[in-house]
């Protein structure tokens, strides 16, 4: 097939084809033998073989079958190279799976160019993971990474910022421009490294903590006060120490996780 793999819109596909991106993402990432990479959507397999070009072992999960079988001959005749390719959907895809036979305690890092089109629905079924994740490197959308990475009191920071930083911290590496891939996309990219936080905030109850930034970022322009009336009493704002004259941006995560476990408390 294949050198001539027509890019799929529908699967986001953008391949890197930029090669000092490429080895700048490897290095950032800094992968080591014995580690358990995974990398997702690999695509016609750039990352996947500037990754290979620094350790033996990787595991790859794409969606798109025509290409499972390309990346399967492409790398499988290197015999010192080991790349087992998991056809799935990434966002049902059981990352447990991967750490069952593993020794205790190893953790999994991740890595991926991501299909834009789903990275946020993808962030949130990673979130499910956190506990087996050692880190994760990932090209996104600009836009979703300023997201990601933004602090209280900037435009960006809204539901994602604090659901994310619940759990993971993030950092934004480096900017990417569209020529960088092949078709280019219509956004700027930045590479991002996430890894999970190691105090974990005491959170009572998650679906509170959820539906209080939810609703708090729904009508990110009024007061918590007016924003978040159905569900906080003025009471409430008094014992969790928090002003209601701010608005949802300025709040920390920290104060989110406060409301909600005084919210959750006198459920
Ligand atoms: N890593 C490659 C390709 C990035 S494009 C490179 O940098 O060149 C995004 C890749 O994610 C494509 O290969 C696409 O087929 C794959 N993809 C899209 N949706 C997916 C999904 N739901 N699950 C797994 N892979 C997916």
């Amino acid at each position: 097939m294949k050198n001539q793999h027509i890019p799929r819109k529908r699967f986001g596909q953008h391949f890197l084809v930029d090669q000092n991106v490429l080895n700048k993402i490897v290095s950032v990432f800094s992968p080591k033998d014995g580690e358990s990479i995974i990398e997702i959507g690999p695509g016609t397999g750039a990352l996947t073989e500037a990754l290979l070009n620094r350790i033996r072992a990787l595991t790859a999960i794409e969606l798109d079958r025509d290409l499972i079988g390309y990346l399967r001959e492409k790398f499988g005749a290197e015999e010192s190279k080991e790349l087992t390719v998991i056809e799935s959907d990434i966002l049902r895809f059981n990352f447990s799976s991967l750490i069952e036979q593993k020794e205790e305690g190893q953790k999994l890092r991740i890595i991926g160019n991501l299909p834009y089109n789903i990275s946020t629905p993808l962030i949130f079924c990673l979130l499910e993971y956190v506990e087996i994740i050692q880190d994760m490197v990932f090209m996104l959308q600009r836009e979703v990474a300023m997201r990601l990475s933004a602090q209280p009191g900037n435009k960006h920071y809204g539901r994602l910022t604090v659901m994310t930083a619940i759990d993971l911290h993030s950092e934004c590496l480096f900017d990417v421009p569209p020529g960088a891939f092949n078709p280019p996309p219509k956004v700027d990219s930045t590479v991002i490294r996430m890894w999970p936080r190691k105090k974990q905030f005491e959170i009572d109850c998650r679906s509170s903590l959820a539906k209080i930034v939810s609703a708090a970022f729904s009508q990110r322009r009024k007061t918590i006060r007016n924003g978040l009336r159905k569900l906080i009493s003025e009471d409430q704002f008094e014992i969790a120490n928090i002003d209601p004259k701010q608005r949802a941006e300025n709040l920390s995560v920290e104060d989110f996780v406060t409301l909600s476990n005084v919210y959750s408390r006198d459920l």
